[in-house]
């Protein structure tokens, strides 16, 4: 059959969505500049297609615009289509950035921390996901057999993420029923968030070519476990030099290191709203799942918000590159430019508070009452998407990061989405979600 190859130029908006538009291949050199047109009350299409009210209505103009640098070209070599897409920034018709454009939000954060550490951000999204299968499930946590089943599949993927340019790191069966995570190798500045659009996009196009849904819903069963997104960080300086890790420090963490998961901790209640901003994440962020619930730092310790991972390497030198620390309050609703962005933002303010690096916790928090958790300056986080958005909306300092029109638009965003779900039930909740991600 005749055919036109044709690259899809995307953002990844404010739903966490990947929504763009085709071009013919032979226009990229054109449409590298020009981009595709844009409309900025785009940014209001919650992930269930519906409006919200925004303040653009059916005024102005944006472009898309591709980075050569995030364009991905895979052959499956199924007999299938090549795919292929970019993703990119959106500027107005001038070329500058647009307030609303996750990427550039991103960007502008990591230039706070640059200018204000002289360090880049390395990052890598670990993702969890489920197959989507109807009827009785059999127990299989972390099985060869559930494995030995989607072979075939990880096998694609991990040739298909190789091909977008990720260093895919491992695939696996995870506790959940029908439930995989795959990881891959760290990535300095945006291209993380990047390679986590990729790696999302791609994991939906390998299953449809076995005939398979898969869904990143952050929790598709309120009885189960859910599906997290862990965002790994560490520092590099200007010479590629680790900057996380100090022998000295607690938790083996730099100063650097204490005051940026300081900020986080301090910030977390009210940035969560932007890094799980789905109705259904608060399912998910509960004692006993192995998400997050309390603003903690733990040593090792899959239950806190933030946790220092694990060293295998034994020379000072490769220990100081692997070790890092991860932020476990995220999921696939938020696009990950925007939670990148507001994580990056509550460290470098803790950097310019110069907090002092928190209390390490190796212990259940869920068993001590709210007056002892306060005394030792933790609190349980939301427990709703419309608490978190409230304490973002309260917190002066957190919407002073973004651009002045933000976190109006961001909330009457995210309360568009809720007010789609009425008064559904939580299982109708976590199957709605689920179509989407
Ligand atoms: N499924 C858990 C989550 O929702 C994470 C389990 C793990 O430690 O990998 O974050
Ligand atoms: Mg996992």
């Amino acid at each position: 059959m005749i055919s036109d190859p044709l690259l899809f130029v995307a953002t990844s908006d404010f739903a966490g969505r990947t929504r763009g538009k085709a071009f013919p291949v032979a226009d990229y050199e054109k449409r590298s500049s020009r981009g595709v047109g844009w409309t900025p009350t785009n940014v209001m299409i919650t992930c269930f297609d519906v409006i919200g009210k925004g303040p653009y209505g059916s005024l102005g103009d944006l472009l898309l615009v591709p980075d050569r640098n995030a364009t991905v070209t895979i052959d499956m070599e199924d007999g299938g289509a090549v795919e292929r897409f970019a993703l990119g920034d959106i500027t107005d018709l001038e070329g500058n950035p647009w307030e609303c454009c996750t990427r550039s939000l991103l960007k502008s954060a990591l230039e706070r921390l640059r200018t204000l550490a002289g360090v880049e951000l390395m990052s890598a999204f670990e993702h969890e996901f489920q197959i989507v299968k109807t009827g009785q499930t059999v127990p299989d946590a972390y099985s060869l057999r559930a494995f030995t089943k989607q072979r075939r599949m990880g096998e694609t993927l991990m040739a298909a993420l190789s091909a977008a340019g990720l260093q895919a790191d491992t695939f696996m069966a995870e506790f959940g029923p029908n439930q995989f995570e795959v990881t891959n190798g760290p990535a300095l500045a945006h291209r993380s968030a990047d390679h986590a659009v990729f790696l999302r996009e791609v994991t939906r196009m390998v299953a449809g070519r076995f005939s398979e849904r898969v869904t990143f819903v952050p929790i598709s069963n309120p009885t189960s476990v859910g599906n997290g997104v862990h965002i790994h960080m560490s520092f590099v300086d200007h010479t590629g030099a680790p900057k996380t890790y100090d022998p000295g420090g607690p938790g083996n963490m730099s100063k650097l290191t204490a005051s940026f998961v300081a900020g986080i901790l301090k910030y977390l209640d009210s940035i969560i709203a932007l890094t799980a901003p789905s109705d259904v994440s608060y399912l998910r962020l509960t004692p006993h799942r192995w998400s997050a619930a309390y603003n903690n730092l733990g040593f090792r310790d899959r239950e806190a918000s933030v946790r220092i991972c694990p060293v295998t390497a034994r020379e000072p030198d490769k220990i100081q590159k692997q070790y890092n620390f991860e932020y476990r309050a995220a999921d696939a609703a938020a696009s990950p430019y925007l939670a990148l962005a507001a994580i990056v933002h509550a460290g470098c303010q803790g950097i310019e508070e110069q907090l002092s690096a928190p209390e390490i916790t190796q212990e259940d928090l869920s068993v001590l009452s709210d007056t002892e958790l306060g005394k030792r300056g933790y609190g349980r986080l939301p427990t709703s998407l419309e608490q978190a958005l409230q304490k973002f909306e309260a917190n002066a300092v957190v919407r002073s990061w973004f651009p002045p029109c933000f976190s109006s638009i961001y909330t009457a965003h995210k309360r568009a989405e809720i007010a789609y779900l009425g008064d559904r039930d939580t299982s109708s909740r976590c199957a709605a979600y689920a179509d989407v991600y």
